[in-house]
């Protein structure tokens, strides 16, 4: 049996942060190995298998050495939740000093993901191949500092996030309700919305048209660096 509280770890690293209401601001990632989805557009494809063990002490630490100040932490993966046990004592320990948030696919259950985390729940769209993994109980365990994301890949996958947003009422349960055009995974070379497997403007437009209340995202990490860059 593997020790109580070491964790598979691909790595851990400070950048800005591309995504969410929090984009643009600095963010120690803490990456964690292995992911039971395969979404079509997946860009941390190198996160299913390798990483190393590290104890929740040297993670804290190294976590502290990037960023002493405090600030924001992310824990993410692959799926960090695989790794619940693991990554929930992670987070306690983290909460005193960081405002940590949590990126999670939305499958694995959220009921034990400590108070005073923020969730950044996706929510999987048809085209990513993985559209009917939501855990649909997982909406109860959203409160007002929770973001839910629809990575958006086509018109059909639009249509699907406006129309699960107002079926289950989601601007009530979350603070934050994201759409992101899905990136390409082999994206490389130009930092542009070429790579965007749909077009900003349109999925803009298709929001306005439909008065959709939610936030339009783009991953600005992929317009700041070289797309194919990792630990960015
Ligand atoms: S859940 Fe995330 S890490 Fe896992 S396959 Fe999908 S995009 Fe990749």
């Amino acid at each position: 049996m593997r020790p109580f509280k070491t964790v598979q770890i691909i790595e851990v690293y400070k950048s800005l942060q591309g995504e969410s209401s929090y984009t643009g601001l600095p963010c120690v990632f803490v990456r964690l190995a292995g992911c039971n989805l395969r979404c079509t557009w997946c860009d941390s494809e190198y996160t299913f298998k390798g990483g190393l063990r590290m104890s929740l002490e040297e993670i804290e630490s190294e976590v502290h050495r990037l960023s002493p100040e405090g600030g924001l932490v992310e824990i993410t993966g692959g799926e960090p939740l695989l790794q619940e046990r693991e990554a929930v004592a992670l987070m306690d320990r983290l909460l005193p000093r960081y405002t940590v948030l949590l990126e999670t696919s939305g499958e694995r259950p959220l009921e034990r993901v400590p108070a005073g985390v923020v969730k950044i729940v996706d929510v999987k769209c048809p085209d990513s191949g993985e559209g009917d993994t939501f855990r649909i109980e997982n909406l109860n365990a959203l409160g007002r500092q929770d973001e839910l994301k629809f990575v958006i890949a086509s018109r059909q996958d639009y249509e699907f996030a406006r129309d699960f947003i107002r079926q289950h009422v989601l601007n009530t349960r979350a603070g934050t309700v994201i759409l992101s055009p899905a990136f390409r995974k082999d994206a490389a070379g130009g930092r542009d919305v070429s790579h965007c497997m749909v077009d900003p403007q349109h999925l803009a437009e298709w929001m306005l048209a439909d008065g959709l209340n939610a936030r339009l995202g783009l991953q600005i990490h992929k317009f700041i660096w070289e797309p194919s860059l990792k630990g960015v």
